[in-house]
């Protein structure tokens, strides 16, 4: 049984740390809105009233936040959680941010000798429910061996994917593919309709064809062929077109700080952009089919 404080309970926040309770590990948990942080008001959970709070005494420090601004509010600010943690805490930061400040606070951490890993997760908030997620961690080969039971009570698949940063590396590198494919998937759909192909013909042969990818065999972006897929309950998250828009950005800026060309990453950025400018950011990332079709 590990002490963890837990910080950013939102929707990927809340379930995993109520998998390490059920884990049996003893837990702090913060959040900075009252009502994330109630949710989760369960015999045995410390509720604490700051970061410092939350952290204090804790052997392994978890947080789930929306982006860079955040971890560096609650890693790195007086009062933050390399100041108060305990001599040898180890730190995860499972949120998805830039690589630049991941390294940052990567930076700090072992300034005052801890540990720390940028692990960021594939899955979403079904994976996060399920205990399913995919860590992609990036760190000392210690760390991460040290980390890895607590990672594999919140998910299936626990990778070190080298050092600091490079978990952050992996998830946008990966985010850029799926966000890519995802369109053209969805292309080939609207075309398919407006050739007379049926859907569930074009699945069945793409599926076992050199088209095939994860967006089609298990996101298919249209109602009917796979029916555990977002299209079948009206685009309904899912992983949210604002997150793919969230992670396209993070890529983009990757990509013209390393100054390399990243032109479809750009176009499906702008897409995606276009998805949240109609309105539908909070629709499935497969819905942008909808934009496509509308246009
Ligand atoms: P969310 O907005 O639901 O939750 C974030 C929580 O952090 C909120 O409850 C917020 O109050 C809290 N928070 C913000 N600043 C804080 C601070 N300074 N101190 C304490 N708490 C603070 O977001 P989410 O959907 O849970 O996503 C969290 C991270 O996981 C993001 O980086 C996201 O990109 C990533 N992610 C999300 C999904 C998904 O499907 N939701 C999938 C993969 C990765």
């Amino acid at each position: 049984m590990t002490g963890i404080a837990f910080i950013g309970l939102g929707n990927m926040g809340a379930p995993m740390a109520r998998n390490l309770m059920k884990a049996g590990h003893r837990l702090a948990l913060f959040d900075q809105s009252a009502a994330a942080a109630a949710k989760l008001s369960e015999p045995g959970v410390r509720a604490a009233g700051s970061v410092a709070d939350a952290v204090k005494g804790a052997e392994v420090v978890i947080s789930m936040l929306p982006a860079g601004e955040h971890v560096t509010a609650v890693y790195l600010e007086k009062g933050g959680a390399i100041e108060s943690a305990a001599k040898g805490a180890l730190l995860l930061d499972c949120s998805t941010i830039d690589v630049t400040t991941a390294r940052r606070v990567h930076e700090a951490a072992a300034a005052k000798g801890l540990q720390m890993l940028d692990a960021p997760v594939s899955g979403g908030v079904g994976g996060a429910e399920a205990a399913s997620l995919t860590f992609m961690a990036g760190g000392s080969e210690a760390a991460f061996e040290r980390a890895r039971p607590i990672l594999s009570a919140m998910g299936k698949t626990v990778v070190h994917a080298g050092g600091p940063g490079n978990g952050q590396a992996a998830k946008i590198c990966n985010n850029l593919m799926l966000g890519i494919s995802m369109i053209g998937t969805c292309e080939a759909f609207v075309l398919a309709e407006k050739l007379g192909l049926a859907p569930e013909k074009l699945f069945e042969i793409s599926s076992r064809s050199s088209g095939q990818s994860w967006s089609l065999t298990s996101y298919c972006p249209v109602p009917g062929p796979l029916p555990t897929s977002p299209a079948n309950r009206d685009y309904k998250p899912g992983f949210t077109g604002s997150m793919m828009l969230k992670d396209l950005r993070l890529a983009q800026e990757a990509a013209s700080a390393a100054r390399i060309p990243s032109p479809l990453g750009a176009q499906a950025m702008q897409i995606y952009q276009l998805m949240e400018t109609a309105g539908e950011g909070g629709a499935d990332f497969s819905g942008v089919i909808r934009l496509l079709r509308k246009r």
